[in-house]
């Protein structure tokens, strides 16, 4: 054997407690309905380029440019793969695969196109933005004077015009497309004429949605933006860490920004993994992926309104949605910890102008990667529907029956299958 690489053997022989805990984990994944909008199940291949050798090789600097030794034989060919994929894949003229994740690749822009105080427009953070983009106890909150766009109370979108007034009235120097609870495609051409008319950078995070802009399943943001952030471990199914796609005349400022700006050696087994990450993306398979997980949050938002339940916009065009929980009399903590109890794993969320306060909220956060890497179809989302809504509704004893069920329909779509029994 000439590959050396991660051995679970070793590691229950070293270190039994995490060893065990790494267990734990797999069963929880295996065994519960996962349906947090920003996570995914990350391939075997994915998982074995992150767990490698490469962790050991320092490599500040960028491909036949760095300031350690040692990087020309594998390192350097490795990172221009990821480089070159993800070029090729998004049609970007420049790619930047060292963010270590997708607050840092936002910081590494900030450094490159603002100075403090400078003006920013962004999404709010409770109608669907990211706490990267002006929280006030984020960095970006408080350096820069940032100004925020939301959605209309009576459509649940994003209003252009009202994006256009607010910019001609804040006169940002950045404008942020991009959020992390949305469900409807941003107008990018909209986006893009307003920056031009106001001079600002046009930046679009596209964390959440990049997996199905990858896969064909949702509108790019590349043509139309100067400067392109995304996490890579959400729906693009890739290892935990980010990326930054951008024109060629923000090239150097970005790898500047990047490092030595605010990172110091990137992390080059995660690179792999991107690389390969990104491999995968560009595939037949993966395509049919992205327009299923797109096709399951369609058929399972209509299935919660079915049962009741109010979602945001009336529906979804990507891989997640706000059902607010009101009508069945509980808050978005409370079907939180009903839907945990029942094996059914999401998050709350603040619906846009929720009456309550955040830990509480009226709403969950319902998405279908990871769903759909199990191969779950828009014929499975009644059943999941059902699931969610007997956990919210019911007692506990109607819970225990949803956890044996959960159990069911898992086992019929398994990941990371076991190995035969022998
Ligand atoms: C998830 C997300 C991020 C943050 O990524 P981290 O890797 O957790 O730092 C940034 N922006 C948006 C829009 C996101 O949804």
């Amino acid at each position: 054997m000439t590959f050396w690489g991660p051995d679970f053997d070793e590691l229950r022989a070293t270190d039994p407690e995490v060893a065990d805990g790494l267990l734990v984990e797999l069963e929880r994944q295996r065994s519960k309905l996962q349906l947090i909008a920003s996570e995914n199940f990350a391939s075997p291949a994915v998982m074995a380029a992150q767990g490698s050798v490469l962790t050991n090789k320092y490599a500040e600097g960028y491909p036949g440019r760095r300031y350690y030794g040692g990087c020309g034989e594998a390192i350097d060919p490795i990172e221009q793969l990821a480089i070159d994929r993800a070029k090729s894949l998004f049609g970007a003229e420049h790619a930047n695969v060292q963010p270590h994740s997708g607050a840092s690749a936002n910081l590494a822009v900030f450094l490159a196109v603002l100075q403090p105080g400078d003006p920013v427009l962004a999404m709010s953070l409770p109608h669907g933005g990211h706490l990267s983009h002006g929280m006030k106890v984020n960095l970006s909150g408080k350096w820069f004077d940032v100004a925020s766009y939301g959605v209309r109370e009576d459509t649940g979108r994003i209003d252009m015009d009202e994006v256009r007034e607010k910019a001609l009235a804040h006169r940002p120097k950045l404008i942020i497309a991009g959020w992390s609870a949305y469900q409807r495609h941003l107008d990018f051409a909209a986006f893009r004429s307003i920056a031009d008319e106001v001079g600002a950078v046009l930046l679009c995070d596209a964390s959440h949605f990049v997996g199905l802009v990858a896969g064909g399943a949702h509108p790019s943001p590349v043509p139309h933006c100067d400067i392109v952030t995304f996490t890579t471990h959400k729906a693009l199914r890739g290892p935990r860490g980010a990326m930054i796609l951008c024109r060629e005349p923000w090239a150097a400022a970005i790898d500047k920004a990047v490092f030595p700006g605010s990172q110091g050696g990137p992390l080059e087994h995660v690179i792999a993994a991107k690389a390969v990450a990104l491999k995968e993306a560009d595939t037949p398979e993966y395509r049919a992926y992205a327009r299923r997980i797109v096709d399951d949050a369609s058929a399972l938002a209509d299935a919660m309104i079915g049962r009741g339940y109010d979602v945001v916009s009336g529906g979804t065009e990507t891989h997640l949605f706000l059902a607010d929980v009101t009508p069945t009399g509980t808050t978005g903590a409370e079907a939180e910890a009903r839907c945990d109890e029942a094996g059914i794993v999401l998050n709350k969320n603040a619906i846009p102008f929720d009456p309550l306060p955040p830990a509480k909220a009226s709403g969950i956060r319902i998405g279908t990667p990871c769903l759909a890497t199990q191969g779950m179809g828009p014929a499975e989302m009644p059943t999941v529907a059902d699931l969610i809504d007997r956990a919210v509704r019911g007692d506990e004893a109607e819970r225990r029956a949803v956890r044996a069920e959960v159990g069911e329909l898992v086992g019929r779509f398994p990941v990371y299958p076991r190995p035969p029994a022998s």
